[in-house]
């Protein structure tokens, strides 16, 4: 699925039917405890009084944390040109190399992803210098495995990892601070791990047990 639009019309449903207010584009710098509630504070100036906030700020969530819970790493794919569907395999499957460093291979419609060789740091000119070099060991891999596809990169693109000591995400109020929630650490699995988090967080917020908190919990940091 097209992930963009579906966060959009999720958003927009819900502004016009559950009377959302969106802030695009505004960033917050701070967020003050005051007694039973919180003032969140843009760097433009406005301010936001609630009862509960959701710190979902992905890898730049760092800034709103009490102490280091994850390392950065920067991550590289890239994705070929539509090949022949006879060079396709079983029903499209995902294809994951689980030693390290991984690899994982999977499709787009006819087009195939390749993505892993990830680096352990996060600087951003760093990372982008050698997505050239990271094409072409990629390239070489996918050759390898695959002699027969005729693989051409059409688009290659790089981008940063947040991963943490177990590789699973933290989700919950960080100890002693119960109405400042946190969804974050995500890895390579954001897809499963923020469907995980709205109904944790969901279920905190209505006061519904949800013995999950316990596994993805700061806690166990
Ligand atoms: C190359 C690459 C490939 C990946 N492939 C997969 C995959 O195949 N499957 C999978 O499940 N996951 C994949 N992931 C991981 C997935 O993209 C992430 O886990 C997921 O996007 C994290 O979601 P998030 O909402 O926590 O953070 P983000 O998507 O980073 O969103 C955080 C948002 O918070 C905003 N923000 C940050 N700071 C502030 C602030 N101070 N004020 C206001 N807003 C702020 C940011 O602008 C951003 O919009 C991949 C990641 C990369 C880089």
């Amino acid at each position: 699925m097209d992930a963009y639009a579906a966060a959009s019309h999720l958003i927009d449903y819900h502004r016009r039917r559950s009377g959302l207010a969106v802030w695009s584009h505004t960033e917050v710098k701070e967020c003050v405890k005051q007694e039973e509630q919180y003032k969140v504070v843009a760097v433009n100036g406005c301010r936001i009084q609630c009862k509960y906030v959701v710190i979902a700020a992905g890898f730049e969530a760092g800034a709103f944390l009490p102490e280091k819970v994850m390392d950065l790493t920067s991550t590289y794919a890239i994705i070929s040109q539509p090949v022949d569907e006879q060079f396709l395999w079983h029903k499209h499957s995902l294809i994951w190399e689980t030693k390290e460093p991984y690899l994982y291979i999977r499709t787009h419609g006819n087009r195939i992803i390749v993505g892993g060789e990830d680096e352990n740091f996060k600087n951003p000119v760093l990372r982008d210098k050698l997505l050239r070099k990271k094409v072409a060991i990629l390239e070489k891999k996918i050759h390898k495995l695959f002699p027969e596809i005729p693989f051409v990169t059409d688009f290659a693109w790089c981008g940063t990892f947040s991963t943490t000591k177990d590789g699973l995400p933290y989700i919950g109020n960080w100890p002693g601070d119960k109405n400042m929630l946190y969804a974050l650490g995500y890895g390579g699995n954001g897809i499963t791990f923020s469907m995980i988090a709205a109904q944790i967080i969901r279920n905190k917020i209505k006061g519904i047990s949800d013995n999950r908190e316990k596994i993805f919990g700061f806690e166990r940091r």
